[in-house]
């Protein structure tokens, strides 16, 4: 629809050859994160006021602000070639995008919820029952897939007090901590979905070569930042005997550095530990001989 890009976009900024446009929330749950990510890969834009897009000074892409529900539409029907969005919304929207890269933040459920006295134990029990939601489409088609067809009311807000007004004996909503859920006497029974924010493309755009090389771009880069908070950057001092021990500990992502130190029989050891294991790993090598244990985080990490 390149009336529809000419309106977002301008003429001036008309998209050239493999020139991306981006679709964001612009202001939400997801807005903070996914403008941190964008910075944190070196994209230099303004994203601050009521703008309705930007544009990128140091790459081919222009950045749309919208509302959430509106970006699987955007990118399933080309208005933009790319978009950051919940997977819930993609689910419920229902289009055909390319899902490229989760991205780590915005993390939810999507959950069958009953009041916690409620005889309900499954959601088969709900098959026929009223369930309020604000994601019909996925109530709808989660109940198909287990054979049911419950009456669905659509709520656009406040979806958990339902059930204790008597409105629904389950809700199919969103949560992430459960504290809503344990707020309004609520139990969950059975989860449909799980979510976080996604990177999904519009199909042409990834068949376009010139988009495409773009797009691996920016994956590279995110790829790279996601990658470097995993890891920490570990350097230690530690006497040359120690050398076996502490490889056992820090295989490296290849092998570790290992620097002669000025004392004799001293080496400075330098390897990069993920995060999930790093106090572990920390512990291992004190106990390996490791000294003078200085950690820092990484910007970037290109494996
Ligand atoms: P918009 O004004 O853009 O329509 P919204 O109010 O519909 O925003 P938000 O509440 O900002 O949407 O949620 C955006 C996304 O954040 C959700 O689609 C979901 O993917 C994610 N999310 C993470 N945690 C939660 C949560 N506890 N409840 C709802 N959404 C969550
Ligand atoms: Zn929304």
């Amino acid at each position: 629809m390149p009336e529809t890009n000419a309106g977002f976009f301008g003429a001036d900024l008309d998209p050239g050859e493999g020139r991306l446009r981006l679709a964001v929330q612009r202001s939400g749950r997801l807005t903070d994160d996914t403008l941190g990510l964008l910075h944190a890969i070196g994209l230099d834009f303004e994203s601050y006021g009521q703008r309705l897009f930007s544009h990128c000074r140091n790459f081919p892409l222009s950045i749309l602000y919208g509302r959430d529900d509106d970006i699987p539409g955007y990118v399933g029907h080309g208005t933009v070639d790319l978009g950051i969005v919940g997977r819930n919304l993609i689910h419920e929207e229902g289009v055909q995008v390319e899902e490229l890269l989760p991205l780590g933040f915005g993390f939810c459920s999507l959950i069958v919820a009953v009041l916690r006295d409620a005889p309900y134990a499954s959601p088969d029990e709900l098959r026929s029952r009223r369930i309020a939601t604000s994601y019909p489409n996925s109530a709808r088609r989660y109940f198909a897939e287990i054979g049911g067809s419950p009456e669905i009311v659509t709520i656009s807000g406040s979806v958990e007090v339902a059930p204790s007004l008597g409105l629904a004996d389950a809700i199919v909503e969103l949560t992430a901590t459960g504290s809503t859920l344990l707020l309004n006497d609520l139990r969950p029974i059975h989860t449909v979905l799980e979510s976080q924010a996604v990177l999904v493309a519009n199909h042409a755009a990834v068949a376009d070569a010139a988009k495409k090389a773009n797009i691996d771009r920016l994956l590279m880069r995110v790829d790279a930042v996601r990658a470097a908070k995993r890891y920490k950057y570990v350097m230690m001092n530690a006497p040359e005997s120690a050398l076996p021990a502490i490889r056992r500990v820090v295989p490296g992502l290849k092998a570790p550095t290992v620097v002669p130190l000025a004392d004799p029989g001293w080496v400075a050891v330098h390897t990069a530990i993920e995060e999930d294991i790093f106090w572990e790993s920390i512990e291992k090598l004190r106990g390996a001989g490791a000294t003078e244990i200085l950690v820092s985080s990484l910007e970037k990490l290109m494996l």
